[in-house]
Parts: C-alpha cells; sequence; structure tokens
C-alpha cells in the first residue's frame, strides 16, 4: 500500500511539469473507490495550478475547484507524453496539453474526487479528521503529547488512526516505535514526554529515510509500470518475525493489533 513518503515522491514526480498544463479531457474507466462527483466534460479547458499533498492525499488545484487523487491499496500515477491506450487497471486519465497523468490501479480502492474546494464537504469529508503533518512545523512535541495523552488505545494504533499525525503507516509505525525503544502495545496516553520526544523525533526520522530512499530512485519509481512503489527499505522490524534484531540479536516478534501484524523486538522495546 502506498504510504505517505510514496505519495509524496509521487507528487514530486509531476507537480513541476504539470503545474500550469490545461486540461483536455478526463477520461474515466471502471468505477473506483468514489465517484469524481462532476461531469468530467466540465474539467476541459481549466488550469493545473499545482499539486499539494495533505496526509496520503494529493489535491491538484485547478484555477477552478480541486482534484483529490487517492492512490488507495494498489494505485500508482504517472504522467508522460509518451503513454499509450489506457490498459485494463488505467481507470483514470487526466489529458492535459502538457502530457497525460494516469492512475493505474488494479484493486480500484483509489479515486479521483472533485471538490470545489477544501471547504467543500466533499473535501471536509476526506481531508477534516487528518492530524498534523508529520514533516512539517504543524507536528510538534507540545500537541502530539497532548494528543497522545488524551487516547486510550494502543501506542501503535493511534499512530495508524491518523488523527493525531496523518501519515504514519503500517510499516513506518512499526519502525519509529522501535527507533523509540517504545512497545507498540503500551497504551498511548501512558507515554510520558521523554518518550514522547523519542517518538516524536522517530516518526521524523523513519518518514525522512524512506523520502531520501525514494528520492534517489525517484526516477526508476515514477517510470514503473504497474509497479504500486514500495520502497526498499531495510527495515529493523516491520516483516522479520523470528529473524534477529538488527540491534541486539533477540528474535523479533510479531502479533496483531486492530487485524494489522505488528514487529518489535521485545529485548530493544521494553518501555
Ligand atoms: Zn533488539
Amino acid at each position: 500500500m502506498p504510504e505517505l513518503p510514496e505519495v509524496e515522491v509521487t507528487r514530486r514526480s509531476f507537480a513541476e511539469p504539470i503545474a500550469g498544463a490545461r486540461i483536455v479531457a478526463l477520461r474515466l474507466g471502471k468505477p473506483l473507490r468514489w465517484p469524481l462527483g462532476v461531469d468530467p466534460a466540465s474539467l476541459a479547458g481549466r488550469r493545473v495550478l499545482g499539486v499539494r499533498r495533505r496526509g496520503k492525499y494529493l489535491l491538484m488545484d485547478l484555477d477552478e475547484g480541486l482534484l483529490l487523487w487517492h492512490l488507495g491499496m494498489s494505485g500508482s500515477l504517472r504522467f508522460s507524453t509518451g503513454l499509450g491506450a489506457a490498459g485494463v487497471h488505467d481507470h483514470c486519465d487526466l489529458v492535459t496539453d502538457r502530457g497525460v497523468l494516469r492512475l493505474h490501479d488494479p484493486r480500484r480502492f483509489g479515486a479521483v474526487v472533485y471538490a470545489a474546494g477544501e471547504a467543500d464537504p466533499v473535501a471536509r469529508k476526506l481531508l477534516g479528521h487528518l492530524g498534523a503533518e508529520p514533516l512539517t512545523d504543524a507536528f510538534d512535541v507540545r500537541h502530539f503529547h497532548e494528543g497522545l495523552r488524551r487516547r486510550r488505545a494502543s501506542i501503535k494504533q493511534v499512530l495508524l488512526a491518523g488523527d493525531v499525525v496523518v501519515g504514519v503507516g503500517n510499516i513506518y509505525a512499526s519502525e519509529a516505535l522501535f527507533l523509540a525503544g517504545i512497545r507498540p502495545t503500551v497504551s498511548a496516553h501512558r507515554l510520558g514526554r521523554v518518550r514522547v520526544v523519542r517518538l516524536h523525533a522517530a516518526v521524523r526520522t523513519v518518514l525522512e529515510r524512506a523520502l531520501a530512499v525514494g528520492g534517489s530512485t525517484l526516477r526508476d519509481f515514477s517510470n514503473a509500470q504497474g509497479q504500486s512503489g514500495y520502497f526498499q527499505l531495510e527495515t529493523m522490524v516491520y516483516d522479520r518475525e523470528g529473524e534477529p534484531c538488527r540491534a541486539c540479536g533477540t528474535a523479533i516478534q510479531a502479533l496483531r493489533q486492530g487485524q494489522r501484524s505488528t514487529f518489535f523486538c521485545p529485548q530493544c522495546q521494553k518501555g
């Protein structure tokens, strides 16, 4: 599943070349997770001003309205002048005078949604509950701590929920908790300031590391056809059940939390 770093690298791969492009047509294939919400023909002639990211959504500002793109479970976006006819898993082509932005999404959990603006109820429903952006100043220790103090669920699940801090998916939550030395099952409200400071730094570190890996493979990533765009990270705990911890050699353990697998080192993550 594309996570924040993959979405951000996707954004960087086409935000600049598409800025200023004029929309020629928007062509839809099979239904996606949510309907577009506007007659595609009405978008013709509008100009793309730029592309921002909020959590795992890409916000494409038009000179009138905006398009929200989400990659779902298996989506990927390519922007090129040299794309052939849409294939069986290509469900949206945004045709512009500078090239075609194509959503390839075999499982069709992705979506393209039109909203009049960010205050539009359609946009607010998708974006309104999102927590702080982890790589901006909005994600500070004090607010992070306040958000965690109000939650009794496990810290792993609170990270995944996305309403305290956004974009920390399953891989990055497991990795950040390892880096901070925190047991994934600890109730969020039990974390004191010292551990919150460590976790705050760890969340940033793992996401920045992934962005750096993604950035270095940006060329392959944006050119990859039919790939969902996982970055090849060397993980410390994620997907390493039974393997020796890279820090202490203890066997990594796995458990289920809210239908998701969590991986941790029982020795390094005692707190
Ligand atoms: Zn360890």
